[in-house]
């Protein structure tokens, strides 16, 4: 496996954006949030093992995972929570580096909003965070998803800390602007991870 970037950022701080800007540069990209949709999926093991962990009542009549009956119970009994991530983690992060491993561009980036929550980041050499203001924050993801200002800021608020973020980082890109100037300063960055991937 070549040099992987991890990039990660708040709600609506703009990683979706920056990852499809990369994406059109030719670098592979695995997303996190999908990898974690695709792994309980009907037929692969990760289901068939909350099945058995949890009982018949996780999957709807079309086999599908009944996500919102299982959140209803995670978020009642806490140790469920437990046995649900020992069985999703484990799935979670060998499907990414088998994507990361299929990647044939000079890097990689796994995009992940739990990337320095998760031990996501153990699987990347350098971490990229889009960093916006909570305010920007706020109104780009209410014009996105058309989510309430409280939700918002509830995901905001459970989510670490724009500053722990900042600490972690190697690189940060604040998207304030307009996207062209978002683009300009991930040019920038685009010529640095292509330089490193050759040593
Ligand atoms: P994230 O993936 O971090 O939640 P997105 O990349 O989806 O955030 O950005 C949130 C919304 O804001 C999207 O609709 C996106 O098109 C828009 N957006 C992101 N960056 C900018 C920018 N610099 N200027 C204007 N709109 C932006």
């Amino acid at each position: 496996m070549g040099l992987v970037l991890g990039l990660t950022g708040g709600i609506g701080s703009g990683k979706s954006a920056a990852s499809h800007w990369f994406e059109q540069q030719g670098i592979g990209i695995v997303d996190a949030d999908i990898v974690a949709r695709e792994i309980v999926q009907p037929g692969q093991p990760a289901l068939q093992q909350i099945q058995h962990a949890f009982g018949d009542w996780v999957l709807l009549d079309n086999g599908e995972l009944d996500r919102r009956a299982l959140r209803e119970h995670i978020f009642q009994q806490p140790q469920a929570r437990k046995a649900l991530e020992q069985i999703t983690h484990p799935a979670i992060r060998a499907s990414i580096i088998e994507q990361l491993q299929q990647a044939d561009s000079p890097y990689a980036i796994l995009v992940s909003p739990l990337l320095f929550e998760t031990n996501q980041h153990k699987l990347t050499a350098r971490t990229l965070l889009i960093d916006a203001s909570e305010d920007i924050q706020i109104q780009r993801a209410s014009q996105r998803d058309g989510q309430s200002i409280e939700q918002i800021k509830q995901i905001i608020a459970a989510q670490m800390s724009r500053a722990d973020k900042q600490k972690r980082a190697d690189d940060i890109v604040i998207n304030d602007g307009h996207l062209e100037h978002l683009y300009q300063q991930l040019e920038k960055l685009h010529q640095q991870y292509l330089q490193q991937s050759l040593s």
